[in-house]
């Protein structure tokens, strides 16, 4: 259905501007696909500097007034968007899992109830936020947290609405105002969130989102004068971009980037009961989770007995159609993603690796046959040096790689440029501890992985990333301390 201006209203998908639906203003599109098909789902508009420019102009109109608010205002309106955002949670399952190919059992576990939860942990967050006070002998100095201003949150495909809702609450709720890039992979869930802000009757222009593609769209937003914050997760490549555009006019940034996870198996580690979870850390969602361990290291005493038990766990896995709830796991998000997942595969083989499950297509119905599939792959006999196992891949291709001492797990784990997570599976938690302490990464998990407590620092070091997003660490970058002094009398 067209309409006269050429737009099929079952289709496509606004900016949302200023609390209006409006269209690219150059009238272009991008088409967006199901992954798992290859069929078009919907269309975007493909956003140019002047969109960029009438969306940041509209928050920053916005910004005085939803500053003036208090915090207990702010905290409700958060409160109001999860309230509305739940009533929709099969929705947001169903559209996340349509758009980004994950299986519906994982959009909704993880997706769908976790945005729910982000604007209902936020929202008590600021609620008992309390301005810092510290006494001199003569004086009193208060740290008051004010607004940065307007922000760009700049978001990638993998997680859509449980990483674009991480950043909205937070920021709208320390009182800045917004203007949101979502990728142009996965745009549906960002407009859903947009409607329920709408519904909620949020006021116009304080959560602002425009589509289109990172180059167009995002990087004008980026450098954009009236912008002063930059929330971004995605890729480091893109990442170190977006810090030089940022830096030269000195505005805030978080970049939550990419990650080569190891995850750390030692002698003590009873493999029964961990197998599963270890499987889990290495694909959920296809293996593209920024903390997906996608090297394992194990020590050389258990290292045939693991990766026996290891491949026959990862054969057990359900591959197909997303919307089965019994499907562990779906397509990758693009052609092109798969084509660099596929390209990882010969290069193992190039590099001298044994393929021991998967690296082909799996076996599904023909409904998929235009979708982008590939079988979870497990590679042996790679050097940790190798590029499979320093490069980030971000699917599901893991390598296995064999150490002696705990020393030598370290190393490897700290032998590339990324810093973002870890895991150490073990039978004594407090040998465990005592590498985590060692591990260069921002985050480590012992016999468990992505437990996510909210209130705790999330981010990498190295090239995974600058700052920390996450309970306090949030509020902190969202905001600005101010101390005022004041001499007794
Ligand atoms: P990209 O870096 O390709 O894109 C991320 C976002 O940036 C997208 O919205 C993209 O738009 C936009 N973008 C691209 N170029 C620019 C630019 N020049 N200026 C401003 N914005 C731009 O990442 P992916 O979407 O491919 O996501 C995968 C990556 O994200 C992986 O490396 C993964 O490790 C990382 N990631 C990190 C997480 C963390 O917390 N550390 C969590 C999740 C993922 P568009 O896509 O429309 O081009």
């Amino acid at each position: 259905m067209e309409t006269k201006d050429g737009c099929d209203p079952l289709l496509d998908l606004p900016n949302h501007i200023g609390g209006e639906e409006v269209f690219a203003t150059g009238g272009d599109w991008i088409i967006n696909n199901a992954p798992s098909t290859g069929e078009m789902i919907s269309r975007i508009p493909r956003s140019n500097q002047n969109d960029v420019d009438n969306a940041v102009k509209c928050a920053k109109e916005a910004g005085p007034g939803w500053a003036s608010l208090t915090k207990e205002e702010r905290a409700g309106w958060l409160d109001k968007i999860a309230d509305i955002l739940e009533q929709r949670i099969d929705e947001i399952a169903s559209l996340e899992s349509l758009d980004t190919g994950k299986p519906i059992r994982i959009a909704r576990a993880v997706d769908a109830e976790r945005s729910v939860a982000n604007f209902r942990f936020y929202a008590k967050q600021i609620r008992e936020l309390e301005d810092e006070e510290f006494r001199m002998k003569n004086a009193t100095n208060r740290v008051l947290r004010r607004p940065v201003g307007v922000g760009a949150l700049i978001t990638p495909w993998n997680l859509p609405l449980y990483l674009l809702s991480w950043k909205v609450a937070p920021a709208i709720g320390m009182g800045n105002t917004v203007v949101c890039k979502p990728s142009e992979l996965t745009p549906m869930t960002a407009d859903l969130m947009m409607k329920v802000i709408k519904d909620a009757g949020l006021p116009d222009g304080v959560v602002n989102l425009i589509h289109g593609t990172g180059v167009e769209a995002g990087g004008p937003l980026v450098s954009h004068p009236d912008v002063q914050f930059v929330s971004f997760t995605g890729g480091t490549t893109t990442g170190s971009i977006v810090a030089k555009d940022a830096a030269t006019s000195f505005k805030k940034m978080s970049l939550e980037l990419g990650g080569k996870n190891a995850t750390i198996i030692l002698d003590d580690c009873d493999l029964d009961r961990h197998m599963e979870a270890i499987v889990r850390a290495s694909f959920l969602n296809q293996g593209q989770v920024c903390l997906c361990g996608s090297r394992i290291l194990v020590h050389d005493s258990i290292y045939e007995s693991f990766k026996q038990k290891f491949v026959d766990a990862v054969e057990r896995l359900q591959i197909g159609d997303p919307r089965n709830p019994e499907t562990d796991l779906g397509s990758l998000i693009s052609p092109q993603h798969l084509e660099k997942v596929k390209s990882y595969v010969h290069l193992a083989i190039e590099e001298g690796g044994t393929i021991l499950t998967g690296g082909g297509v799996p076996s599904i119905s023909s409904e998929f046959e235009g979708g982008n599939w590939i079988s979870p792959t497990v590679v042996d006999g790679l050097s940790p040096e190798s590029r499979c196992a320093m490069e980030e891949i971000f699917g599901p291709m893991v390598t296995l790689h064999p150490f002696t001492t705990d020393e030598e797990a370290i190393q490897i784990s700290n032998g590339t440029r990324y810093g973002l997570a870890g895991s150490i599976w073990t039978n004594d938690s407090t040998r465990g501890e005592k590498i985590a302490k060692k591990m260069d990464t921002g985050m480590v998990w012992i016999n468990t992985w992505l437990h996510r407590d909210l209130r705790v620092p999330f981010g990498g070091v190295k090239d995974s990333g600058i700052g920390r997003e996450g309970g306090k660490w949030s509020l902190g970058f969202y905001s600005e301390a101010t101390n005022i002094c004041i001499m007794d009398d």
